[in-house]
């Protein structure tokens, strides 16, 4: 038997297998001319590979359908991994234009496939029969998490609604590029052009960026405050001009809202009205109710549960907060009442007269490279791992490699960290992977990476982070453990493959280890004299940790309260959401001293696509379970107990998608979570309710 052959693209190393050092691709070798044919390629390859199963004459089963969908596409992921790790951390004009040309392909790709009818059929069939298939316990999650995949794609509606949900889902893509594009021009037509005498209050760093900003906007020798949250929120901290700290403040929440063509008030009325009917074509009586099915939460009312509870707490400790705020005020001979634009500052004289704690005596003791040691020491305590530099060909010279190895010595995967900014590296920092982990083709042992952007010293300092820098350092490396330690057959469960209310268990319940004194003496030592970081300073910085937490739990949970109503609107039509806000805002009794943290007008997380629409409420559902997971430890009295490190590893950190979030929680920690580690660590556990 004879196959067409492929038309052979010469000397495409992104082609064919990886066989570089731990199965890395050869990335030296790869060019940006290289991404575009191989993609095509392997695009057409997966497509050939779907017609082909769907096509399949033979009955369903599990081998010839859900392992055949999880062994194709190969090529096609590989190619994606190494291309997108390039877009994120190493971009540049060709890279960025390719891709903006292949999201719409994948895009497209993707929505073919979930909603090819044949294939579904064939996954449906599976199901229907799954009691009798004699499938072990991760078959049949694999099976599930396939079936509940296209029917939430909505695979299993006729042509007509399918083709209405692919109108829908188009229309939403380019309403929320719109959206992000209304608020950053809104961004960038606001400057607050300052003199030097205006800067009354403003330390070193802010008067710094100020300057640049200025330059940047053709007034060099003036200071600019613009509205990126960093320069707006140090101005309003540090200012004492109460008249300037208000102009900032209104500009930066009218932000999406200022009539014209970058209002985005009409985009939104209209995207909460497509998302209304994709859920209830797809079956749901709301949007909420479609996005939460699929998440731990399981349902909006779950979901609102714990944000009641923590929400009636905030507002007591923010009222007392605000008395406080305001008593200072009265001090200094002031005679007005705290507004929203006073309260960054008075707190930030409160903190500073309270706990007399400094950034700049803590970054000396914060060194990127001893923090590292700190993570991988956390890790070796915790799981029994080492973790043992290699040199490999990476894509830059700042990115550095490990070799992960259990405590026998057995291979567990390698490990790369890109720590420093760079202009080719987008803001912020994340995980991502290289290969995932899986036993179906073989003992395939994952490459995760850890992207940052600390700031890079000069040839031969140290590098010093900040005290958000190192946790942040701690958080990726949490992640990094869940993609290396994943041990499932199906790459499907793999590693983060987990609801968005949950993966952020193992990256914030890592923060926690920073904090353990053992580990800060121990490593966090001064850069010159290498003397470890005094008791007293430690002891203020934990002291620190619950300050002006009422004012940022009322901000933060404000928004989540206001995304799932908003997204739990059965009839959202007609809506006037300037209106909306102002009325939900005091139904939930919003403190008029604090606005939300993201007016829905500027709301990034709901509007500039639909990653945390009725999901903002997750960054605290993950928090309710890392704080409660820590206090396991606690309990035991020992922040490295063997039992309890043990249970976390099998049933969290290399589980993967193997359970039901809720039944791995349970198996970790013997119940679910309670709220009231949550509440401590965010000092709300004794305010009145
Ligand atoms: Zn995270």
């Amino acid at each position: 038997m004879t196959q067409p052959q492929s038309p052979s693209i010469p000397d495409n190393p992104l082609l064919g297998e990886w066989t570089g050092p731990f199965g890395l691709p050869p990335l030296a070798a790869i060019k940006p001319e290289h991404f575009r044919p191989a993609i095509d390629r392997a695009l057409a390859a997966h497509r050939a590979e779907i017609d082909s199963i769907a096509a399949d004459p033979a009955a369903p089963t599990f081998e010839n359908t859900i392992v055949a969908l999880e062994k194709s596409g190969r090529d096609l992921e590989r190619v994606c991994n190494v291309f997108f790790v390039l877009a994120g951390a190493d971009t540049g004009h060709e890279i960025e234009a390719i891709e903006r040309e292949v999201s719409p392909l994948l895009a497209r790709h993707s929505n073919a496939l979930y909603l090819n009818a044949k294939l579904y059929a064939r996954i449906a069939d599976l199901y229907a029969r799954r009691a009798t298939l004699g499938l072990a316990a991760e078959q049949a999650r694999v099976l599930d998490r396939y079936h509940t995949r296209f029917a939430r794609a909505g695979a299993a509606l006729d042509k007509r609604s399918q083709d209405r949900l692919a109108a829908i889902n188009e229309k939403l893509a380019s309403l929320g590029t719109q959206f992000g594009q209304n608020v950053l021009a809104d961004e960038k037509a606001f400057a607050l052009i300052l003199e030097e005498g205006d800067l009354v209050g403003l330390p070193d760093f802010a008067r710094a960026a100020a300057a640049a900003a200025a330059e940047e906007r053709g007034a060099p020798g003036k200071y600019a405050i613009t509205l990126a949250r960093s320069s707006c929120e140090s101005f309003l901290q540090f200012s004492s001009r109460r008249d300037l700290r208000e102009k900032i403040f209104q500009a930066w929440i009218k932000r999406g809202e200022n009539g014209g063509t970058t209002d985005n008030r009409a985009l939104i009325a209209e995207m909460v009205v497509l998302r209304g009917e994709r859920a209830k074509v797809i079956g749901f009586p709301t949007y909420a109710d479609y996005r939460l099915d699929d998440q731990m939460a399981k349902t909006p009312a779950a979901a609102r549960k714990l944000l009641d509870e923590v929400w009636t707490r905030a507002r007591a400790k923010a009222a007392a907060e605000r008395d406080a705020l305001q008593a200072l005020i009265a001090q200094e001979g002031g005679n007005f009442a705290l507004a929203p634009w006073d309260w960054r500052y008075y707190a930030e004289k409160l903190r500073k007269a309270k706990f007399d704690l400094d950034e700049a005596e803590l970054k000396p003791y914060l060194q990127l490279d001893k923090m590292i040691e700190a993570a991988f020491e956390t890790a070796r305590r915790l799981f029994g791992l080492t973790f043992t530099p290699v040199s490999v060909p990476l894509y830059h010279p700042d990115a550095r490699a490990f070799e992960v190895k259990d405590k026998s010595g057995a291979h567990v995967g390698l490990f790369i960290g890109d720590y420093f900014a760079r202009p080719s590296k987008h803001s912020g920092a994340w995980m991502t992977s290289l290969r995932d982990q899986e036993k179906l083709t073989g003992n395939v042992r994952a490459v995760i990476l850890n992207i940052c952007n600390f700031t890079k010293p000069p040839t031969g300092e140290p590098s010093l982070l900040s005290l958000d820098d190192a946790r942040t350092l701690f958080h990726e490396f949490g992640h990094a453990l869940h993609g290396l330690l994943s041990n499932v057959t199906y790459p499907l469960l793999a590693g983060t493959a987990v609801p968005s209310d949950f993966v952020e268990l193992p990256s914030q319940l890592y923060e926690h280890w920073l904090q353990v004194p053992e580990i800060l003496q121990k490593h966090a030592r001064h850069a010159r004299t290498g003397e470890p970081m005094p008791q007293a300073l430690i002891d203020r910085v934990l002291a620190t940790r619950t300050f002006n937490q009422g004012f940022a739990t009322v901000e933060y949970t404000a928004c989540a309260l206001v995304d799932l109503d908003l997204h739990g609107l059965a009839d959202p039509s007609g809506l006037d959401v300037s209106q909306f806000e102002r009325d939900d805002l005091k139904r939930i009794d919003m403190p008029p001293e604090i606005v939300m943290r993201h007016r829905l007008p500027h709301f990034q997380h709901l509007f500039s696509g639909s990653g945390y629409a009725a999901g903002y409420y997750s960054y605290m559902w993950s928090e309710v379970l890392d704080a409660d997971a820590f206090e396991a430890f606690a309990e035991t009295g020992n922040a490295f107990d063997p039992a309890t490190a043990e249970r976390l590893r099998d049933f969290v950190y290399s589980a993967g998608n193997l359970r039901d979030p809720a039944e791995a929680y349970k198996a970790f920690r013997g119940r679910l979570p309670s709220v009231d580690a949550l509440l401590k660590k965010r000092g709300l556990a004794d305010a009145a309710t």
